[in-house]
């Protein structure tokens, strides 16, 4: 990049724009950097047949990103997963963050009673695969750039499949268009570092289909999606599945909804999970590995039977990913209460290694329980209800997806909502506040130019026995960039606020 011209130059409104917006919209349909239309945008009931994809949201330019905190998120991914990997094992630490919680959360509640119900008959399986990302924005402090963590991600981590593709789009484009414009980018003047999330991450799912080893009820072996009905951001998995599915992996998509019906338990002592093919039901895979990109949720449990389902994953031999105690493990409680102190011998206990642990607690920013005895706690009630105070936080519970956190002024409103011995079921957490940069967001055809804020991911793949405590398989596993408007609180792409992007590493 040269040093002096502003980045991402300034567009010309009209040729110009409308040249480059133009070869993003016919790249991201031909190479599957898309989504399933919106009913809103296309009418309810208008695509019956299920032939529509529009364009992901995507900025114009990568956006300028530094490269120490790039390398120092990648460089920690692998010390993330063995941490994860060892709280998941840790059944009474798990147990009393559970209890702490689940007062006032039912859905937390729900999924522990799951556990023990499997717990007494017995699990069958040990081994557990992880597919995690740990999001991240800079925090400016001087001169000086650090990574801070927003939370980590321990089910259905999404947009890897998306964000290869996010990645290659922008290395076309500076390579045919940027050095085209009327301040041109020279070709190989941008830093764009490879992206390899789609296959790293197949590469994690692999390694447990191969660890879970051949059928000893002669069946082939599969790996099952376990998906929500209707959903739009179906290319991002459908990448995964492509690139096992070159490694000759069967692969199989079940709505969580339909496992009930297509699936069995065999009645055998290691209750092989049984995959029925709904078009073909004498034929039948055994299912080495689940991948769930459903269950996340309580809209994904509206019946009794959701959890009939759930518990038929995890009373199986198929190895789950995650398991309930790792999905309980990415609880922002757990976040909370490594980052609290004394959260560095929390920590300590996981990650023994003091260089490890040290350069993990770097990355946690403040953050408090909401109880009314700890010291901690009483001092975040304080902040909370402040309505000066307040405006610095995020208040958020046990909860994934987006759309679920209360911002700053929302927050005292929100707790007078709430029965006082319920606020522990949140956790309190400090405002990150990254230097906004300038883009141009393409979503729906639409341009949104203005300043911007940057969130990384950084996936990672942990294959793991629950037994023994051994480790077979730990990697970093590429990135996600996504972006949202300065004035945006929320930064979910699926949510519909921010969209996809890739970092240019200054
Ligand atoms: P979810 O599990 O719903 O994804 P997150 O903790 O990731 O919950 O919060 C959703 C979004 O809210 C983030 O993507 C980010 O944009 C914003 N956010 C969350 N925590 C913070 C924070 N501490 N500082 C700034 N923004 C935050
Ligand atoms: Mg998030």
């Amino acid at each position: 990049m040269t040093s002096n011209a502003p980045y991402p130059p300034a567009l010309d409104a009209g040729l110009e724009t409308e040249r480059l917006s133009q070869t993003i919209k016919d790249w991201s349909i031909a190479n599957g950097l898309a989504v399933r239309p919106p009913p809103a945008l296309v009418g309810q009931n208008q695509d019956p047949k299920g032939i529509l994809a529009i364009n992901a949201p995507v900025t114009l330019f990568p956006s300028p990103f530094p490269k120490s905190c790039f390398e120092e998120a990648k460089a920690i991914q692998t010390n993330y997963n063995e941490l994860y990997a060892r709280i998941s094992q840790d059944e009474e630490f798990l147990g009393r963050l559970v209890q702490e919680v689940a007062g006032g959360d039912d859905f937390i509640a729900k999924l522990w009673e799951i556990h023990l119900k499997v717990k007494e008959e017995g699990y069958v399986q040990n081994l557990s695969l992880g597919l995690f990302r740990s999001d991240y924005m800079v925090h400016q402090d001087g001169d000086h750039l650090q990574i801070k963590q927003v939370e980590f991600n321990t089910i259905a981590s999404s947009f890897g499949g998306l964000s290869a593709q996010t990645s290659l789009l922008h290395q076309h484009l500076s390579k045919t268009e940027y050095p085209l414009l009327t301040t041109p980018i020279p070709p190989n003047t941008l830093n764009l570092p490879p992206n390899t999330s789609a296959h790293s991450l197949a590469a994690g799912l692999r390694a447990a289909y191969e660890a879970y080893g051949p059928s000893i009820l002669n069946h082939p072996t599969c790996i099952l999606f376990i998906v929500q009905d209707g959903e739009r951001n179906i290319f991002d998995q459908r990448h995964l599945e492509y690139s096992l599915q070159q490694s000759s992996i069967p692969v199989f998509r079940l709505p969580f909804s339909q496992l009930l019906t297509h699936t069995t338990l065999s009645p055998t002592p290691l209750r092989q999970l049984l995959y029925h093919l709904p078009h073909n039901p004498s034929q039948i895979f055994e299912v080495a590995v689940t991948y769930l990109r459903a269950g996340y949720g309580p809209n994904d449990y509206p019946t009794p039977s959701s959890w009939l389902a759930r518990r038929r994953i995890e009373t199986s031999n198929t190895i789950p990913c995650p398991t309930i105690l790792t999905q309980l493990a990415g609880m922002k409680k757990v976040q909370q209460v490594l980052a609290t102190p004394p959260g560095p011998s929390t920590l300590a206990k996981f990650i023994p290694d003091e260089e490890k642990s040290s350069a993990l607690w770097r990355t946690f920013t403040n953050i408090y329980p909401l109880d009314s005895s700890s010291p901690a706690g009483r001092e975040a009630r304080r902040l909370a209800t402040d309505p000066k105070e307040c405006l610095k936080y995020v208040m958020k519970p046990q909860r994934e997806g987006g759309g679920n956190n209360f911002y700053k002024g929302a927050i005292p409103e929100q707790l007078k909502k709430v029965p006082e011995e319920h606020w522990n079921s949140f956790i309190l957490m400090e405002l990150i506040t990254p230097p906004a940069v300038q883009n141009t967001i393409l979503r729906q055809g639409k341009l949104e130019q203005g300043g911007v804020i940057c969130e990384l991911g950084v996936y990672g793949t942990c294959l793991w026995d629950h037994k023994t405590g051994q480790v077979k398989h730990n990697e970093e596993a590429g990135y996600l960039l996504r972006t949202k408007g300065d004035q945006s609180e929320e930064g979910g792409v699926a949510a519909g606020f921010g969209c996809m992007d890739s970092v240019a590493l200054v």
